[in-house]
């Protein structure tokens, strides 16, 4: 018999989507007939939109072609695409080189784990999107479970709450370590502002750490001073890696494409490269991301694409807009839904799983129980803005139920 890998008996539950769907399924085999709208997991559900979607005919097409057939590609991704991303989503700001393509943000920050291993010291937002925190166990960086189940041994929760405007004190971040960091937030839907993310580079280079950006929804802010990117903050380059993704802005969901900035300035303590690294480790167990995602992806990238982008953030921005005032007009206090697609409701004093219970049970509303992002969200519920518009209407009128 072959040992199990002692970090995967580490992970304490069920993922949190998986359970949320195991809860829905049980509820709708005791209710037959009864529609269910989620507002739960942040997955996409409008088409994508005409020029990208030609974008990835036209990579299906080629395939089909003897003059136009390309098997693997460069492990990196294609060239023009790296160079398309650099020049316009970053405006020069980073090189082609620092952007290493990929199947999609989450698969991106399981494998940066591998660059850092076991011994690593990481710190989280509390919340944050459950991947940090599970990863982190199953490379053996955090270690069991403690506090009934809620936090894992060697990993820094930073708590961003109310009291202090979404934005963890920054002292708490470990030497030496990762520090995982989202904005737009996910769960939260929180922003944080240029002031505050040179606050955050500044601590992370006086501690020698690195900063894991994940800036998955920067397409869903509207705010012009506010940063979409790491890179905008002087001196980002030294300290912080940046994971991204078509998943959220064309609607790649199912498409699987993404990115990782890995800037070269960054170094280990030894003073080697992690560029070289992950350069390594991209050539080693990546084969690289698909030629037709990649071919969808260009087209994004044009002027016609960028302005899908624009309508597609636009309509699941004001699906946000319906949940968070019909939330409000309940009194129940929120944050988040204006320059991302993400609500967190507050239910003072109550159980997240419970009021995710209340809430399927009187409105057959799925929503996402604050509770599995983090010991923070406990009384705190998700409500997500990907659905169709009149799913959603639906959903608002039912949250008057709660009254
Ligand atoms: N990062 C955050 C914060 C997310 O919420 C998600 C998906 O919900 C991802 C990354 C995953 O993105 P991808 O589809 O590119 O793997």
């Amino acid at each position: 018999m072959v040992q199990r890998n002692p970090c995967i008996a580490n992970i304490k539950t069920a993922y949190l989507f998986p359970e949320i769907a195991r809860r829905r399924r049980e509820y709708a085999a005791a209710h037959p007939g009864v529609k269910i709208i989620s507002l739960g997991v942040g997955n996409t559900t409008e088409p994508v939109f005409p020029h990208t979607g030609g974008g990835l005919s036209a990579g299906a097409a080629a395939l089909a072609a003897s003059e136009t057939y390309t098997g693997y590609g460069d492990e990196q991704g294609l060239t023009a695409l790296r160079e398309k991303i650099a020049a316009v989503l970053y405006k020069g700001m980073v090189a082609a080189d620092e952007v290493f393509i990929s199947d999609g943000a989450k698969c991106d920050i399981g494998r940066l784990q591998l660059l850092f291993g076991a011994g690593t010291q990481a710190a989280v937002q509390d919340p944050s999107y459950p991947v940090y925190v599970d990863g982190s166990v199953l490379i053996g960086a955090a270690g069991g479970a403690m506090q009934g189940g809620a936090v894992y041994r060697g990993l820094t929760y930073l708590p961003c709450v109310e009291e202090n405007n979404y934005f963890p004190d920054l002292d708490m971040i470990p030497p030496n370590g990762l520090v995982y960091f989202c904005s737009p937030n996910n769960p939260t839907g929180v922003v944080s502002d240029r002031k505050q993310l040179a606050a955050l580079v500044e601590a992370v280079r006086g501690k020698g750490s690195i900063i894991i950006f994940d800036a998955a929804y920067c397409e869903y802010i509207r705010d012009p001073a506010l940063p979409r990117s790491i890179y905008e903050i002087e001196g980002a380059k030294s300290c912080a890696i940046e994971v991204n993704s078509f998943s959220k802005s064309a609607g790649f969901t199912g498409v699987r494409l993404g990115w990782s900035v890995v800037p070269k300035d960054i170094t280990y303590t030894s003073g080697e490269s992690v560029n070289t690294d992950w350069n390594r480790i991209c050539t080693t167990i990546f084969n690289g991301a698909s030629n037709i995602a990649q071919a969808g992806g260009l087209a994004a990238l044009d002027n016609e694409g960028l302005k899908e982008t624009r309508a597609l953030t636009d309509f699941y921005l004001g699906n946000a807009k319906l949940i968070r005032d019909a939330l409000e007009h309940l009194e129940i206090s929120c944050v988040g839904g204006d320059n991302s697609p993400y609500i967190w409701a507050h239910f003072p004093g109550r159980d997240s799983w419970d009021v995710f219970s209340e809430i399927l049970e009187k409105c057959q509303v799925v929503c996402t129980p604050g509770a599995g992002f983090g010991p923070t969200g406990q009384n705190f519920i998700r409500f997500s803005a990907f659905g169709h518009r009149a799913d959603v209407e639906e959903a608002c009128i039912r949250l008057g139920n709660l009254k």
